[in-house]
Parts: structure tokens; C-alpha cells; sequence
């Protein structure tokens, strides 16, 4: 069966589906791993080095012709429609957030494989996961952009030329990227400060450095499956205006807060921003072209408000450390794509929940429970549905309108084994040579 690792086409992407050390043990498995002609090059991985470690390294479209496509972001038109019936796709393709994704996977008659929808509270899906692998990078990366930003030192200085008082940082939102950039924080030496709408994660912080802050205004806001719901008006309200007294009192502030399958929730206000001093920064891990964490945060963009305050719309952290997160997103990969090969292939197990989780698309349709239509007359003909210029009308997005199944959409990712069919392992069409 052949692999093969295709060049990223996003702006600004420099990640690689595979890296040279991850060759080794797909092609122990009786795997023929292809890589594209300078698939490695934005993370600094030569053509040789994938050759020397036994792939071959080929041409866009030898590599598009494998059986099996890694990648790392989601295709583009162009690889979508270069892509044949009954390959294999495999990806981070947010599906969730972007349904028409699905939609086009689906008319390309490939089976669609998105990592970021792998059920993550199961222990054998945890090498696999990249959500985690990759929001630590960006939290690890958000503090050292903090750190750049603030005009003064993080650690307390002692020296000849007078004292240097540690700066004061708070995270919002202490999930897997905020935790990573408490501990990161921490040992630049600064003073942390956290908080977040779920109060389990109080240990979590406390234990890598954090002084915990609760509010009084707004209570638990815990979903299920470990995420947050999203708060009503009134409680978004109260949070906001709680949060302003501590976010005037930090020098750095990052933000990390989102919920499943939501626009990212606003943290800090303008008038939040209009009481923190000038030299101030703020690090919106959230920011999207949606909005983030912050008021005016661009994605991607460094902007100054009037009263000096400096906002880093923090997209795309990842991608900016390419060697780190393309080493850790092999390995979710390629321990991935070896739980599915069996002698040699690919197989489905419909029984198993991990593989449910994952699977976005097969046989031509949007078969994933957390995505597929409610209405089968158009899970019939996808194809059909999306021509008719209809917005994609997935389950999830239809329970997570109502606020208390905010986390509908995880949730079935989580318990995606429901709908997925009866029968004993197939093998996936087309995955075999
Ligand atoms: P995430 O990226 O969905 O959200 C980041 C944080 O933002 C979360 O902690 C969330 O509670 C917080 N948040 C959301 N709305 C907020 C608001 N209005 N105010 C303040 N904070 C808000 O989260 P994540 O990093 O993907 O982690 C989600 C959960 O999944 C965590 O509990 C994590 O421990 C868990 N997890 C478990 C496993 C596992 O079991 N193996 C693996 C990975 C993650």
C-alpha cells in the first residue's frame, strides 16, 4: 500500500505530515512511504533526508496518486479535485467548523480522516492526538511571544542598576494550550496568575504554577467531555465585567478560551482594555476571522490601541515552530495510521469507536454522526444538498443552537460508535494495493 506525504499548499503552513524519523516504522509495517518533492522544506526536513530514512521522494502528482494522502491542514480545491474514488485522506480538516470540508470530501469519493475529531478520552487514542500535540506548541509559543512583546522583564532582576519586578501574567482559559503557557511563563519567571469558566482545571493550573482566580459572578461552566459550554448572555456579561478588575492588574494577559464548534468566547472587552496600562500585552490564542478572546484582535496581526496596549491575534502558533509540531504531529499520524493497517491494509472496524471518531467521510457520503445530515433524503445525495446552495445542515450545529447541548458536537465525536453502522471490519475501498 502507498503512503504518501503531500506538500502543504495553505499560506504560511511550514508543517509536514511526516518526518524523516517517523519513515522507520510505516515502512516496517509493509508500508511504500512517498514523500513530495520539498514536502519537508518549511520545517527545515531535506528530500534527502526523507530518501535516506527510505521513502521516495516523488513528484505532486506520483504523490497524489498513493493510496493513502497524509497531510496536515485541509486540501485545497485544486488537491481535492486531483484526488481519485476510494483513496484516503487523512488530516486535521475541522470539520465541525468548516461542514462544506466534508461536503467536498465526500463528492471527491475519498474517505476523509481528521485527527481533531479522534475521541480523546480514550488512553489508546492519546499518541494520536493532535489537538493536545499541537496546542501545546502554541502554548508553549504564545509565552515566548508574550515575553518578546512586553517591553520589561518576566523574571525579578536583582542588579547593580536597580530591581526588576517579575511581571504579573494571567491565562485565561487552562486547557491544554493554557497550561502549557502557564508553565512556560513560569519559567521565564514571571508571577501567574489563571482562571477558567470550568473550576475542575483549579488543580491542573495550581500544579504547574498558577494562583487560581475564582469568580463570584458566573459558576461552573463545564460541558461534557471535559469542554466548556457556552455561557448565556447574562453570564457572559458578569464574566466580562468580573474579569476586568484582574485583567487591569496583569502586565500580560494570554488567551486560550474556546468551546467546541463555537466562535471563541469574548474575554476582555474594549473597555477592559481601555483600564490596562500603556506597555501592556495581550496574546489572543483565540483570535479567528470570527473574533477572538480579545476585542479587535486580528488573526495573524499585531495591533497597538490608543492608550498603548499591544494585542497579538496569535493564529497559526504551530506552525511557527514547524520542526516541533511536525515531529509531534508524525508521530499522532503515523500511530494513527498504523492502529488502522492490518496486514498490510487499511481495515474498518465500524465497532470501533476510536475509528468512528475519526472517520469524516466514505462512500461518497458525510457518514460521521456529529456531521451527517439529520434529514436522509439529503444524506442520500450530499452531492445534491450542497449544489442546491443549502447551508450543510449537520446534527451537531442543530443541537449546539440549543444552550444546553452546547457540546453536542464533542460529545458525539466522543461517543461517535452510535450511528455508525452494523457489520464486522471491511476494508477500506481503495486503501489497498
Ligand atoms: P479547548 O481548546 O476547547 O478550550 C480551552 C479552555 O478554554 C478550556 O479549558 C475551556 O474550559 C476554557 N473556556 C471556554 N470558555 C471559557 C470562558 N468563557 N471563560 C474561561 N475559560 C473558558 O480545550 P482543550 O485544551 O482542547 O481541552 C479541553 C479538555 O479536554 C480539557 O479538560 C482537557 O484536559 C481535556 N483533554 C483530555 C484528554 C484526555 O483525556 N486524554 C486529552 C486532551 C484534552
Amino acid at each position: 500500500m502507498k503512503v504518501s506525504v503531500l506538500k502543504e499548499t495553505a499560506p504560511g503552513e511550514r508543517r509536514v505530515a511526516l518526518v524523516p524519523e517517523s519513515i522507520g516504522k510505516l515502512t516496517a509495517a509493509g508500508l511504500n512511504v512517498l514523500v513530495e518533492s520539498g514536502a519537508g522544506d518549511g520545517a527545515w526536513m531535506t528530500d534527502d533526508s526523507y530518501a535516506e530514512a527510505g521513502a521516495s521522494v516523488v513528484s505532486r502528482s506520483e504523490a497524489m496518486a498513493a493510496d493513502v494522502l497524509l497531510m496536515v491542514g485541509k486540501p485545497d480545491e485544486a488537491t481535492v479535485s486531483a484526488m481519485r474514488g476510494g483513496q484516503v485522506v487523512i488530516g486535521l480538516f475541522a470539520p465541525l467548523a468548516d461542514p462544506a470540508i466534508a461536503e467536498r470530501l465526500a463528492r471527491a469519493d475519498v474517505t476523509a480522516i481528521s485527527l481533531d475529531m479522534i475521541p480523546r478520552t480514550l488512553p489508546r487514542a492519546q499518541p494520536m492526538d493532535a489537538l493536545s500535540s499541537q496546542a501545546n506548541i502554541a502554548g508553549y509559543k504564545a509565552a515566548i511571544i508574550a515575553a518578546a512583546e512586553f517591553g520589561r522583564f518576566f523574571p525579578l532582576l536583582i542588579t547593580a542598576a536597580g530591581t526588576a519586578r517579575p511581571a504579573k501574567v494571567l491565562v485565561l482559559g487552562t486547557g491544554v494550550a493554557g497550561l502549557q503557557a502557564i508553565g512556560t511563563a513560569r519559567r521565564l519567571g514571571a508571577v501567574v496568575s489563571a482562571y477558567d469558566v470550568r473550576p475542575e482545571t483549579k488543580t491542573e493550573a495550581e500544579s504547574v504554577g498558577a494562583t487560581f482566580i475564582e469568580l463570584t459572578s458566573v459558576g461552573s461552566a463545564s460541558g461534557e467531555g471535559g469542554y466548556a459550554r457556552a455561557l448565556t448572555e447574562e453570564e457572559r456579561q458578569a464574566q466580562q465585567d468580573e474579569l476586568a478588575g484582574h485583567i487591569a492588574r496583569h502586565d500580560v494577559v494570554i488567551t486560550t478560551a474556546q468551546v467546541p464548534g463555537r466562535r471563541p468566547p469574548l474575554l476582555v472587552t474594549e473597555d477592559a482594555l481601555k483600564a490596562m496600562a500603556a506597555g501592556s500585552v495581550l496574546i489572543d490564542m483565540g483570535a479567528s476571522e470570527l473574533g477572538g478572546n480579545v476585542a479587535g484582535s486580528q488573526p495573524g496581526d499585531t495591533v497597538v490601541t490608543e492608550n498603548g496596549v499591544t494585542i497579538v491575534g496569535a493564529s497559526g502558533l504551530p506552525s511557527s515552530m514547524p520542526a516541533a509540531s511536525s515531529a509531534m504531529y508524525a508521530r499522532n499520524i503515523s500511530t494513527l495510521l498504523l492502529y488502522l493497517v492490518k496486514d498490510g491494509e487499511l481495515a474498518f472496524d465500524p465497532q470501533d469507536e476510536l475509528q468512528t471518531g475519526v472517520i469524516v467521510t466514505r462512500d461518497g457520503a458525510v457518514v460521521h454522526p456529529a456531521l451527517a445530515p439529520r434529514d436522509p433524503g439529503a444524506a442520500a445525495n450530499p452531492a445534491a444538498r450542497a449544489d442546491s446552495g443549502d447551508p450543510p445542515a449537520p446534527a451537531d450545529r442543530a443541537a449546539a443552537d440549543n444552550s444546553a447541548a452546547d457540546t453536542a458536537d464533542q460529545d458525539a465525536a466522543d461517543n461517535s460508535s452510535a450511528g455508525s453502522g452494523e457489520g464486522s471490519a471491511s476494508a477500506i475501498p481503495g486503501a489497498a494495493s
